[in-house]
């Protein structure tokens, strides 16, 4: 066993002399049973049972010797009520009644022996001695008891620490590998995805000008001979078809190309490939910003906002890339609530010194086994179109980036919370640095 220092002072109160108790309403007894155990054990006497309970409560004793017949309290219930408020004192019965049934029940109760008066002196000394070893014996299997489970606890807490530090590692690993995949292919598509959004643009303004130019040409007389020429044209080329269907296809070319714009701009802004200037920012205008942004679901009627803004210091950050996560997680907040009603709250104060803003929602939830992948790119259960699965991988990446942590909590079928912790004076490495 460690020295403790619990255990220390154990230790040397027991090795000083221990002190015993001497129950007996005979003062002659007393003085007997002391002259012959004060050699080796301090001993003090009691003429009955009240006189005992307040030494007791008053002093610490190894052991209690106590005579049956008294006024008052008997020794047997005296016994009882030491069994239970002062469990670590051996006692021994000494009695003038040797009753069987009465010795079966005294040692059943607790206590260690039963001597019959006039006793033998050796026999006393003999017992008390066999009495104080078994209760060291019982005090010390206590102690490692104790102290094992204390250890059992000191263990399951450092399993707990380790794990919650490994899962941590996975993540943060996980999340520089796919920042850095997802920086590469941001960057090979970042030249092709803008000319084709660019094009796409130029595209639907030319072919509306040659749609008008076309009505006007259709108008125009023709020789039968060039008549007979467009009209094959026109036939191989399904022409009315074709001038029917040219702006809705462009169109939908539009909304591809600028799409595609749109996830190649979230992947550069996840693998931290823009970055822009630090400053010292007010977060809850970010906040107040990113709702205006978001009117089509906050100037609903179906969703509540609260705000409980607490007193913040100016955050020292990169303001558009926190405002994104702001709306990354209020769009979330809002298309869990779906077609409502329901409540977003937005409470934001210092934490332990860190700038804590918590999103909360009062939506469908998140599924456990989802818990996991949410913070993962790409990982969406929303319907095509409505989500790419990268507004929370994006959120992640600039939070971790800022110095801080995002952390969730959430149940299914009653809402989901987002706590995000920034250092007031965040400090960010630079674009594919290690943090
Ligand atoms: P997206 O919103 O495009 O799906 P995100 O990375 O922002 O991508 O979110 C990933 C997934 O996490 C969502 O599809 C959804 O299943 C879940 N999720 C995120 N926020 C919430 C929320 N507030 N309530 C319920 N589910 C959420």
């Amino acid at each position: 066993m460690p020295i403790t220092e619990a255990n220390l002072y154990d230790q040397l109160s027991e090795q000083s002399k221990s002190r015993i108790l001497i129950v007996d309403d005979e003062e002659a007894v007393r003085k007997v049973f002391a002259a012959r155990l004060e050699k080796h054990y301090e001993c003090v006497p009691a003429a009955n049972a009240q006189e005992a309970l307040t030494l007791l409560a008053r002093q610490q004793f190894a052991l209690a010797l106590l005579d049956v017949q008294m006024p008052g309290l008997s020794g047997i219930e005296l016994l009882r009520k030491m069994i239970k408020d002062f469990p670590d004192v051996a006692v021994i019965i000494v009695s003038g009644i040797g009753r069987g049934q009465r010795v079966i029940d005294a040692l059943r109760i607790g206590a260690f022996d039963y001597l019959i008066k006039p006793c033998d002196l050796d026999v006393l000394q003999l017992s008390v001695e066999r009495a104080l070893e078994r209760r060291a014996l019982l005090r010390d299997g206590k102690r490692y008891k104790q102290d094992l489970e204390k250890r059992n606890e000191e263990l399951a807490s450092q399993k707990a620490e380790l794990e919650r530090l490994q899962a941590q590692l996975v993540q943060n690993e996980k999340m520089v590998s796919l920042g850095q995949l997802a920086g590469g292919v941001a960057h090979e598509l970042n030249n092709p995805a803008g000319f084709l959004y660019s094009n796409m643009e130029s595209l639907g303004e030319y072919a509306s000008g040659i749609e008008r130019l076309l009505a006007i040409h259709d108008r125009m007389p023709l020789s039968t001979e060039l008549a007979a020429e467009a009209n094959a044209v026109k036939q191989e080329l399904h022409y009315e078809r074709l001038r029917a269907e040219l702006p809705s296809i462009i169109a939908d070319c539009q909304e591809g190309a600028r799409r595609i714009r749109d996830i190649v701009m979230n992947l550069r802004t996840f693998s931290r490939l823009d970055e822009a200037e630090v400053k010292k920012v007010d977060i809850h205008a970010g906040i107040d910003a990113s709702i205006r942004l978001l009117s089509q679901y906050y100037n609903s009627s179906h969703i509540t906002l609260r705000r409980d803004y607490g007193d913040l210091p100016l955050v020292e950050c990169f303001a558009g890339q926190l405002n994104q996560v702001w709306v990354n997680l209020l769009t979330n907040a809002a298309q869990a609530i779906g077609q409502g009603p329901g409540q977003v709250r937005i409470e934001t104060g210092l934490d332990d010194g860190a700038v804590a803003v918590k999103i909360s929602d009062t939506g469908k939830g998140i599924e456990p086994q989802d818990l996991k992948r949410i913070f993962d790119p790409f990982f969406t259960t929303k319907p095509t179109g409505e989500g790419t699965g990268l507004g929370l991988s994006i959120s992640y990446g600039i939070i971790e980036s800022h110095g801080g942590v995002i952390k969730v909590e959430s149940t299914p079928g009653k809402g989901t919370t987002f706590t995000t912790l920034i250092p007031a004076s965040a400090q960010r490495c630079k674009a594919g640095q290690p943090n």
